[in-house]
């Protein structure tokens, strides 16, 4: 699955520098439990690797501070203590909760790093046979809220108020890791690069012939046709798909999102791309706007500056935010 995703998620096209004196520099690998992809401009091919070797241990160091799967995290010791105690952490995880909280406001509450106690009630890895009843999915949103995530900025203390509350970064964790890892090799020097974090991406300066990177997005009706080649200049570009994680019952399809106020994930919408200053912002509102839905979901963008989007329907219709046109509105299979 992973490496369907290294295939499917986002296509770079990298031309390499051959005539140039710096050359590009591509490696892909397994980080956070998802193929990311790393590009760096260099000259030298050893100083090269250490580069994106600089990038692999900081993509690390954030994934042991926020995830929740390990429960040395200090993401596990909060979410252990809900209901019990605040605990204190790192001003950089306090921080990206912050910012999360932020997000849950500008979206209204669509995206909520709380969603994570409901996912004891869906599965997207198959093993789900049937529809949960009604009366468990009411249950699971009684403990979700990002407003009870309480924050003390003199401590740097986080408290999830409610027992069995929980949190988890699954929807901003890797557009984070690009953007930090991003920030670090321009510290170190580097001119030019790509952070692709299984489809969260944030580049920064251009090819070595001077031309913009390009991205392009993938149709989510036919996984191996691109459907759009995008120029991105020193910005963030984030596919949220449905493409491997969603169940399907009765015919409806059901995306990996989850909506934190009904409990029900996400339908009518397989993909959704967002170009941001930020990985981080992008990836958190590529989540949002799918259980936003279409219409409210560009509604909201559309009031965002330097924020764009591009939305495809089940039916395979693109809807794009008001600074976007895309020829032929339209998305076939083949
Ligand atoms: P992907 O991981 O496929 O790139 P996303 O960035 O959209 O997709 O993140 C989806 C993940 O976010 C889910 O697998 C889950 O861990 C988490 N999540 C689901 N619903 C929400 C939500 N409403 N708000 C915040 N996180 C969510
Ligand atoms: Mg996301």
């Amino acid at each position: 699955m992973i490496l369907k995703k290294l295939l499917f998620g986002i296509i770079l096209l990298v031309i390499s520098g051959s005539l140039q004196a710096q050359n590009v520099y591509r490696k892909n690998m397994v980080l956070m439990g998802s193929a990311f992809d790393i590009t760096v401009v260099e000259k030298d091919s050893l100083q090269a690797v250490k580069y994106i070797q600089m990038a692999v241990d900081e993509i690390k160091r954030i994934e042991k501070l926020i995830s929740s799967w390990n429960q040395n995290s200090q993401t596990s010791e909060i979410n252990r203590n809900a209901g019990i105690r605040p605990v204190k952490v790192d001003k950089e995880l306090f921080d990206l909760i912050k910012r999360a909280k932020l997000i849950s406001q500008i979206t209204d509450g669509a995206f909520d790093i709380s969603y994570a106690s409901m996912d004891k009630i869906w599965k997207f890895d198959g093993s789900m046979t049937r529809m949960p009843d009604t009366e468990s999915i009411k249950k699971s949103v009684a403990k979700v809220g990002y407003q009870n995530i309480i924050l003390n900025d003199t401590t740097h203390t986080v408290f999830l108020k409610l027992k069995g509350m929980k949190i988890g970064f699954g929807a901003i964790g890797k557009g984070y890791a690009a953007d930090k890892a991003k920030q670090l090799l321009i510290a170190k020097g580097v001119q030019a690069g790509i952070i692709n974090a299984s489809g969260d991406m944030n580049t920064w300066g251009t090819q070595p012939d001077g031309t913009p990177w390009t991205v392009a997005i993938v149709n989510p009706l036919n996984k191996y046709k691109a459907f759009a080649l995008v120029p991105v200049s020193n910005k963030a570009v984030v596919t949220s798909g449905d493409y491997e994680k969603y169940v399907k019952f009765n015919g409806i399809r059901y995306a990996h999102i989850i909506n934190p106020k009904t409990g029900y994930p996400a339908t009518g919408i397989i993909s959704v791309s967002v170009f941001a200053p930020q990985a981080e912002l992008a990836d958190a509102l590529a989540t949002s706007v799918f259980v936003m839905g279409i219409e409210a979901g560009l509604d909201r963008i559309n009031q965002l500056p330097d924020v764009e989007c591009i939305i495809i329907d089940e039916k395979g219709k693109i809807h794009t935010s008001k600074n976007i046109e895309i020829n032929g509105k339209k998305l076939e299979k083949n």
